[in-house]
């Protein structure tokens, strides 16, 4: 894949500091055996005392670079050699396409200009076996130098495919004509309940970090029909597992006249988008990191099925798994559910004691609840959580109260339905949770630059 990214022309960056040669395109055969100026840094370095074998990265792609003390002649030769791993450099010199070397290009240097070195008395502390004993990323050690550990091979990957993934959530809700909002990050009422509300000083007061958009999403409803976001959320998540993060990006969307089913087809829609942008855009960065594309096909191929929650419980039981009817399924029972599935599924209808007041009772069957869990295969469990919303102010007040609920923090709530309430539905969709899944990451810490959780605000 050519990279492209027109920097020269543009009048952005002082001419003298433009890069315009990028080893991406070095290495897919565009600079043979031309004259170029590559900028990076040091991925590896070994050599004696008149070659050295320098491999430099950018953000594209690393390239082999051989300096030979006959050709910088002595004094630039002792400045190649004293680049030690992670110092950045200006490298000139002919691209020479070579079978033998990795990606199938070197560059026989002519010029190596040291522009930001590595101390001898502080090497770069990000080293292969340090890597290599971490198995994917997961030691205290790769967590303290997070800032160091985002320039890896494997990291970079990540976040490459984290930013397709949200490319792919805009532009799915974009290209439907929905229109970007915004919600306050300071609230006074909780959405998914008390325990996990993260409480903040504020003048006096308290107030919340919000755990969710819905609610201020809701309230412009009337006025925007379709809205959607990006943002983070906030969870005081105490028991630390592989799937949660005290501070995590949610996407959320909001939709008026609509119900239970439309919404699920605009989660089902999202996510096989991203699937199919990934496949697009990612395909390289997923082998590298021995993800089966065969998989990501399936999930951007098939239609998701939906299956009511009085189905999955019975199948659980049926394995002999400790449920009862009424309890939220926590990941103990998704995992098991999950594991048998090829593609994503939605659970449906969870019965109405396990959800809060703003699910909308089905009026077909009182004892449920108009909501739908999406949930994700090879054991990864839910992606999205969403639903109906209870829209009438008689409802909303009756579930308000009999779930003891104090109003107040709700008013602004209950009045959009005092004031031309409809049908209208949502969901929230885990996008830390996505692209763990997709990447087939161990951890959604993996895929996340700075994470947080009970334990760790730092770096
Ligand atoms: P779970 O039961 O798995 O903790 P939840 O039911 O509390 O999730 P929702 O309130 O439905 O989650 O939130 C919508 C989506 O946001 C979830 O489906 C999930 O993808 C994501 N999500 C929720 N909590 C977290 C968290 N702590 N870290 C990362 N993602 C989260
Ligand atoms: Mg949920």
């Amino acid at each position: 894949m050519k990279i492209d990214r027109g920097i020269e022309g543009r009048g952005t960056l002082r001419p003298d500091m433009a890069k315009d040669i990028w080893i991406g395109n070095v290495q897919s055969g565009m600079h043979d055996g031309a004259q170029v100026e590559l900028k990076g840094w040091v991925k590896r370095t070994r050599g004696s005392n008149r070659i050295r074998f320098i491999v430099l990265r950018d953000s594209t792609g690393t390239i082999q670079c051989v300096a030979k003390k006959e050709e910088l002649g002595d004094e630039n030769f002792e400045q190649a050699a004293s680049a030690l791993i992670e110092a950045s450099l200006i490298v000139k010199g002919t691209v020479n396409v070579d079978e033998r070397a990795p990606g199938g290009h070197e560059l026989v240097v002519s010029s190596v200009e040291v522009v930001g070195a590595v101390r001898e008395d502080a090497p770069f502390p990000i080293t292969e076996s340090a890597m290599s004993a971490a198995d994917g990323g997961e030691t205290e050690f790769l967590l303290d130098n997070r800032h160091l550990y985002l320039r890896t091979g494997r990291m970079t990957t990540m976040l490459q495919i984290r930013s397709s993934v949200f490319g792919a959530i805009h532009s799915y809700f974009r290209d439907l004509d929905f229109v970007e909002y915004q919600a306050p990050c300071f609230v006074a009422g909780a959405v998914e309940g008390g325990s996990t509300l993260f409480e903040v000083p504020y003048f006096g007061r308290k107030v919340y970090l919000t755990q969710s958009w819905q609610l201020y999403a809701e309230a412009a409803m009337p006025a925007l029909e379709r809205l959607y976001t990006v943002a983070p959320s906030f969870r005081a998540e105490k028991s630390r597992t592989r799937r949660h993060l005290t501070e995590f990006w949610h996407a959320e969307m909001e939709i008026a006249w609509a119900g239970n089913n439309d919404v699920m087809a605009h989660g089902e829609g999202v996510v096989r988008h991203i699937c199919k942008t990934l496949l697009e855009e990612r395909e390289e960065e997923l082998l590298s990191i021995d993800r089966d594309l065969d998989l990501i096909a399936r999930y951007a191929d098939n239609p998701y099925p939906r299956i009511r929650y009085d189905e999955a419980v019975e199948t659980l039981q049926a394995m002999n798994v400790d449920i009862e009817w009424g309890q939220d399924l926590d990941y103990s029972k998704e995992k098991v559910l999950t594991a048998d599935f090829d593609v994503p599924h939605f659970l449906t209808h969870y019965p109405k004691m396990a959800k809060p007041f703003y699910h909308r009772v089905d009026p077909d069957d009182e004892k449920y609840v108009l909501c739908h869990d999406l949930l994700a295969p090879e054991g990864y469990g839910e992606i999205i959580g969403g639903g109906e919303r209870t829209w009438s102010e008689k409802e909303i007040l009756q579930r308000i109260d009999e779930e003891g609920t104090p109003r107040e923090p709700y008013q602004f709530y209950i009045d959009t339905r005092t004031y031309g309430g409809v049908p209208h539905g949502g969901f929230g969709l885990g996008v830390d949770r996505v692209c763990s899944w997709l990447s087939g990451a161990d951890h959604i810490r993996e895929v996340i630059p700075f994470p947080r959780d009970s334990r760790r605000v730092t770096p």
